[in-house]
């Protein structure tokens, strides 16, 4: 696997199919309802399997900013939290607050179960239209506060393109 480290922390970037990785928690960019998704979401459902979808379906959704857990089922992760990311409106509806909250719910529900390893996708940066470098500076924001109080948990941001790659090398060394 192909990883990036970066400063002396415990964040990589990394290009990859989320669904491949061995970590002990995906996160997936999930929608109010937690069934239906496209993007990753459907990447997921896909590659966990039909219990996935049966789980979500009994939690019944989650709101925007928030996170819950559900078992990995067929993929090599035990846990995968679902986060519901804002749809980008322009940028004056609070869109950079929530997506703060579900690094930051995501992180914290994770260190909860104990795990200790983490990748995320680039939340609301796909089919919900957020601007990908402001959606990176965000995301590396809220895991280097996490890893200041939490240095046992290794995060991963999970690039699905070089491009985003790109922005994520970019925001690293801005801050
Ligand atoms: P949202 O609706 O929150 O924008 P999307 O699933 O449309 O969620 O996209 C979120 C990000 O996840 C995008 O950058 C997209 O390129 C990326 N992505 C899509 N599929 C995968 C995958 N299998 N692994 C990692 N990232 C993925």
């Amino acid at each position: 696997m192909d990883r990036h480290p970066r400063d002396s922390d415990r964040i990589s970037v990394l290009v990859a199919d989320i669904t491949t990785l061995k970590v002990d928690a995906i996160v997936n960019a999930a929608n109010n309802s937690l069934v239906g998704g496209g993007g990753v979401d459907g990447a997921i459902h896909n590659a966990a399997g039909p219990q996935l979808w049966e789980e979500c379906r009994r939690i019944g959704g989650c709101p925007t900013g928030e996170a819950c857990i559900t078992r990995g089922y067929r993929l090599a992760a035990r846990w995968i939290i679902h986060t519901v990311g804002p749809i980008w409106q322009g940028g004056d509806d609070g869109e950079d607050d929530l997506l703060a909250c579900c690094y930051r719910n995501s992180l914290n529900l994770g260190r909860q179960y104990g795990i200790k390893s983490i990748a995320f996708p680039a939340i609301s940066a796909g089919v919900y239209g957020f601007p990908m470098e402001r959606a990176c500076r965000i995301a590396l924001r809220e895991m280097k506060a996490f890893q200041k109080n939490n240095s046992e948990i290794e995060i991963i941001a999970v690039c699905f393109s070089n491009g985003a790659y790109q922005c994520y090398q970019d925001a690293m060394r801005e801050l």
